[in-house]
C-alpha cells in the first residue's frame, strides 16, 4: 500500500535551473511544515533534441542539490527520471506531487522559461491550487526594471543600460564616473593569436565524475541512447563548491588575457581564456554578484588590467542582465520572429559535424563534443552561416537550445533569434552581423589548410560565407541600405558590376541546392 503523505504548508517547487538554497522560493521556509518538489522529467530533454552533456549536466547537478537540501533537514519529494510511473513532463508530475501532499499554495523563483512557465500555471490553476511566483533575486535587475528602462525609447541598446547597472550597483565606479575613465574597452579586446598561435594554454579546472554523475550519465546513455554529443569527457562543475573552485581557476589563470583574446577562435582550444562559467551562473550554483565581485576584486588588488576586468563584467552585468529583460519583453511571440524571412531547413551537419568548412568543422566538432564553444564561435560560425544561407530562426533557435550546456530559453533565445539571426528586425541587435570568410580568417586559423578560399565568392575554391555574404546583401539591400551601421558594407556592394553579382547570385544558389 502506497505511503500516506503528511500533508504540507507549502510546496516550493524548484526547476533544473534554480539549484540555489538561498533563492526567494526559499524565504520563509520551515522544514517542519514545508516540502520540496524537484522532477526529472523525458520531456525537457526531447522538447528540443538535447545534447547528451546538457541533460547529463543538469540532472546531476539536481541531484546533488537534493542531496544538500536534505541535509539541511528538508524533506525532497524528487522524482528520478527512470522511476516506474514517471508521467514524463512537468506540469502532469505536478500534478501527482500536488495530488499526493495537498498543499495549501505552491511557491516558486520565477522560471526561466516561458513555456515552463505557463505550464506550471496551467496545473496550479486546474487543480486549484494557489502558485506564488516570487522575483528570482540572482539577476541584478528585474524584469519590471527592464520595462521602466525601456519605456518611451525608440531603440533600446545595451550601452545605456549596462552604465545604469553600474552606477546603481557601484561596479568599477571611480566616484560618479566610471573607473579609468571610460564605460568600455571594447577596443583593446579584439586581439588575434597571430600566425604564431595562442602557444601554451592554462587548462581550466576539470570536474571528473564523481559517483552520481556516473549513475546519471549511465541513464542518459539508457534513455537518450541517440541524441547528440558525447559524455565520455564530462567535466563540469555540478554543485556551488565545484563552481567557486572553477571561479577561483579562471581569476588565476586566465582573466587577465580575457580582454584581448575575447574575440579570437583556434582549432582544437575550445576554452581559450574564456571562464566556462556559465553553466554554472544559469544552474544558479554561482551568484552573479560572486563573479563580479571577485572579479573587480582582482582588478583592485593589481591581479588583472582594466580591460580585461571590464570586458569581462560587461558580459555579466551587461549582456547577460539585458538579454533576460528583452525575453521577458518580448515573449511570447518572439520565438516566431522571421524580420528577414528566412525559410530554409538548417544543414544536416549541424547536428553531425560533417563537412568540409574548416571553421565550422572546427565549432561544430567541438560543440557535439562538449556542448561548449564560445561567444564568437557561436555568433561569429555557426550564427553567421545560417544567417547568410536564410535558415528558419527557429530552426537555428532549436538547435542551439539542444546543443550548449549553458542554453536556458531566456538568455538563449534573443542571442540567436536576435543577435545572431537579426530575426526580431534589430531589437537586440542595432545591425545584422553579417560577415565574409575574411572575418573568419582574421580571427582564426581555420582557413589554413581549408580547399576554399575567404577571399574567393566565385568559383570551385570559393569559399561559402564570402558567396553568401554578398549574396545576403543583395537578397536584403533595401532593408539594409537603410540602417546607417550597414552603409559601408552597402557601399561596397554597390561596387560590384552586374556580372559579378549574377554569377554570385548562381553560385549561392548552387550551393543552397547542395546543402538541402
Ligand atoms: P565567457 O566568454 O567567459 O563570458 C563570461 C560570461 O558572460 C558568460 O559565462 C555568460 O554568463 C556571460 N555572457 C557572455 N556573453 C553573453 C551574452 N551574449 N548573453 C548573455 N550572457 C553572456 N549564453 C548562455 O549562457 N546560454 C546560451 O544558451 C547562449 N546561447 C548563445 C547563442 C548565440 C548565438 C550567441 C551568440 C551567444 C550565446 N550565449 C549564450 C552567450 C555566450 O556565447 C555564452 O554565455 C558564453 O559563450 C559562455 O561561455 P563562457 O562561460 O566561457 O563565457
Ligand atoms: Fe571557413 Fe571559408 Fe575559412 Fe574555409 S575558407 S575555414 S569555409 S571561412
Amino acid at each position: 500500500m502506497a505511503k500516506k503523505i503528511p500533508r504540507t504548508r507549502h510546496l516550493v517547487l524548484v526547476l533544473g535551473d534554480q539549484l540555489d538554497a538561498e533563492s526567494s522560493a526559499f524565504d520563509g521556509f520551515d522544514p517542519a511544515l514545508d516540502s520540496v518538489w524537484m522532477a526529472e522529467v523525458r520531456e525537457e530533454s526531447t522538447h528540443v533534441w538535447s545534447h547528451k552533456v546538457r541533460i547529463s549536466l543538469f540532472l546531476t547537478a539536481m541531484r546533488h542539490f537534493r542531496d544538500r537540501l536534505k541535509s539541511l533537514g528538508y524533506r525532497v519529494d524528487y522524482r528520478t527520471l527512470d522511476a516506474d510511473d514517471n508521467a514524463g513532463s512537468l506540469g502532469a508530475e505536478l500534478e501527482r506531487a500536488i495530488r499526493a501532499h495537498r498543499p495549501a499554495s505552491l511557491i516558486m523563483t520565477e522560471p526561466g522559461d516561458y513555456r515552463v512557465r505557463a505550464m506550471l500555471i496551467g496545473t496550479a490553476q486546474r487543480l486549484g491550487v494557489p502558485l506564488d511566483i516570487r522575483t528570482d533575486r540572482h539577476f541584478y535587475s528585474t524584469t519590471a526594471d527592464f520595462e521602466r528602462f525601456a519605456a518611451g525609447r525608440k531603440q533600446l541598446r545595451l550601452e545605456y543600460f549596462y552604465r545604469e547597472l553600474r552606477k546603481k550597483h557601484g561596479v568599477l565606479m571611480d566616484g560618479d564616473g566610471p573607473e579609468g575613465g571610460d564605460w568600455n574597452y571594447d577596443t583593446e579586446n579584439r586581439g588575434t593569436f597571430g600566425k604564431a598561435g595562442p602557444g601554451l594554454l592554462p587548462a581550466p579546472a576539470a570536474f571528473p565524475p564523481d559517483e552520481i554523475t556516473r549513475e546519471v550519465i549511465g541513464l542518459v546513455e539508457a534513455h537518450f541512447p541517440d541524441h547528440p554529443g558525447n559524455t565520455a569527457k564530462f567535466d563540469w562543475p555540478v554543485t556551488s563548491a565545484d563552481a567557486e573552485v572553477a571561479l577561483a581557476d579562471f581569476i588565476e589563470h586566465r582573466l587577465s588575457s580575457f580582454g584581448e583574446y575575447q574575440d579570437a577562435m583556434w582549432s582544437a582550444e575550445p576554452y581559450l581564456y574564456h571562464s566556462r562559467l556559465s553553466a554554472s551562473m544559469n544552474l544558479k550554483l554561482l551568484n552573479p554578484r560572486r563573479v563580479v565581485g571577485a572579479v573587480e576584486k582582482a582588478y583592485r588588488d593589481g591581479r588583472a588590467p582594466l580591460a580585461a576586468v571590464e570586458g569581462f563584467i560587461r558580459q555579466i552585468l551587461g549582456w547577460r542582465e539585458y538579454v533576460r529583460g528583452i525575453y521577458w519583453r518580448s515573449m511570447p511571440g518572439y520565438l516566431e520572429k522571421n524580420a528577414l524571412g528566412a525559410h530554409r531547413p538548417l544543414p544536416k551537419f549541424y547536428w553531425t559535424g560533417v563537412t568540409d568548412f574548416h571553421c565550422l568543422k572546427d565549432a561544430l566538432g567541438q560543440t557535439l563534443e562538449l556542448g561548449y564553444a564560445h561567444h564568437i564561435q557561436r555568433l561569429m560560425v555557426t550564427g553567421l552561416f545560417a544567417l547568410l544561407l536564410g535558415v528558419d530562426p527557429k530552426a537555428v533557435h532549436e538547435w542551439y537550445l539542444a546543443v550548449y550546456v549553458d542554453a536556458v530559453e531566456w538568455v538563449e533565445a534573443p542571442n540567436v533569434i536576435g543577435m545572431s539571426q537579426y530575426a526580431d528586425g534589430g531589437v537586440m541587435a542595432s545591425k545584422p552581423y553579417a560577415a565574409s570568410g575574411k572575418y573568419i580568417q582574421r580571427m582564426s586559423n581555420s582557413c589554413k589548410g581549408c580547399r576554399y578560399d575567404p577571399a574567393k565568392s566565385t568559383g570551385d575554391t570559393a569559399c561559402p560565407f564570402t558567396t553568401l555574404y554578398w549574396d545576403f546583401l543583395m537578397r536584403h539591400e533595401t532593408l539594409l541600405a537603410k540602417n546607417p551601421r550597414m552603409t559601408m558594407q552597402v557601399k561596397n556592394l554597390k561596387r560590384l558590376d552586374e556580372d559579378t553579382k549574377q554569377s554570385i547570385r548562381d553560385q549561392a544558389e548552387s550551393l543552397r541546392i547542395s546543402l538541402l
